[in-house]
């Protein structure tokens, strides 16, 4: 078990996605565990492929920095092929999954209820579901992006009720922004991480287990320390930047410094 549960007030989560090999892995948790094990207020989390789940137990244990997968299955055990349990997570200590990311979403035709599952299954096993939420830039265009968060967490809300929430995560992603260099604007996050704080204020309101809010979509550390100021934005889900250990820091450290 990692000692990763400090008094956080920010997280940065690497999203490594379907990158890396058994030498570079091992290059990059080094360089974060030289780098980012002195944050007082920031748990970083890394979300590698299943493969690499025991490399990131090994290598991370002890160091402060959590790790944790990219999906999982709804179904506890059994004859699904190709599947990944919560339980199995466990097993190498990972504490956080990242569920109903766009890619996947959009690559896997994963329904709203799908991922719902998922995120109960990962609740029920102690596992920090970082649930993904976001709209196209069609449907931000059309003014509609609101409607699309909110039934993204009407689908987990209608089928468990809004208290699953507590300790879990909520990444803001907006799909036109992720791997396009081309980031929220402050004011367009601020506007939806207000949303979805507002949807979710019965979790909100017991401070202690409140849901996070992230922001995620082309942040780097040029931009990091801006969003990260914006009201309501709790850190930051880091895709491609996370593959670097010099860009990771830069954002890790934006955190560190404008934590609340
Ligand atoms: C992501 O895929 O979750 C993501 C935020 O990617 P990027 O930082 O590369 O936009």
């Amino acid at each position: 078990m990692t000692k990763s549960k400090k008094t956080t007030r920010k997280f940065v989560i690497a999203n490594w996605k379907m990158h890396g090999n058994l030498e570079s892995n091992a290059a990059l948790l080094k360089a974060y565990v030289d780098q980012l094990t002195g944050l007082n207020s920031t748990q970083v989390v890394v979300c590698v492929p299943y493969p690499y789940l025991a490399q990131a137990q090994i290598l991370l244990q002890d160091t402060g920095i959590a790790w944790g997968a990219q999906n999982l299955a709804k179904n506890e055990d059994g004859p699904f092929t190709g599947e990944v349990s919560a339980k199995m997570l466990r097993d190498f200590g990972s504490e956080y999954v990242i569920l109903g990311h766009s890619e996947r979403a959009t690559a896997y035709c994963e329904s709203d209820e799908n991922i719902a599952q998922k995120f109960m299954a990962a609740k029920k096993h102690g596992i920090t579901p970082i649930l993904c939420v976001g709209e196209t830039l069609i449907e931000r265009e059309a003014g509609v992006m609101e409607l699309k968060v909110g039934k993204q967490l009407d689908a987990i809300i209608d089928l468990y009720g809004i208290d699953v929430f507590r300790n879990a995560i909520v990444s803001y992603e907006p799909i036109w922004a992720i791997g396009t260099g081309l980031a929220a604007t402050p004011e367009q996050a601020k506007a939806m991480h207000l949303f979805i704080k507002h949807k979710l204020t019965q979790v909100n309101e017991a401070d202690e287990n409140t849901v996070k809010i992230l922001y995620g979509g082309s942040v780097n550390p040029q931009n990091a320390l801006q969003l990260f100021m914006v009201e309501n934005i709790d850190g930051g889900l880091v895709g491609k930047c996370s593959l670097n250990a010099q860009e990771f820091e830069g954002i890790c450290q934006a955190a560190e410094t404008c934590h609340d």
